[in-house]
């Protein structure tokens, strides 16, 4: 697991990436999530599931921050959005 300090190092050092290289991460991060979803791990980690506003489709994948707010991917339409309450 990586340390938070690391984490936020690596978060800053994002904001410096081509949009190649974004797209790059974005398909990595995609695998990542997806052998997640095989494992089950997504529904353990989040305490609601959350579900697509766009299509209704349950399978979320975590996406970032935005303004501190935790977003989701739709692994279906691939539409992006903030975490419901
Ligand atoms: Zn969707």
């Amino acid at each position: 697991m990586i340390k938070n300090r690391e984490f936020q190092e690596l978060m800053n050092s994002l904001q410096d990436l081509t949009p190649y290289q974004r797209s790059q991460l974005a398909d990595l991060l995609q695998r990542i999530e997806h052998v997640e979803a095989d494992n089950g791990l997504i529904e353990n980690r989040l305490p609601t599931k959350p579900v697509c506003p766009k299509c209704g489709h349950d399978h979320i994948a975590r996406w970032g921050k935005a303004s501190g707010l935790q977003r989701y991917r739709c692994a279906s339409c691939h539409v992006t959005f903030n975490k419901q309450r």
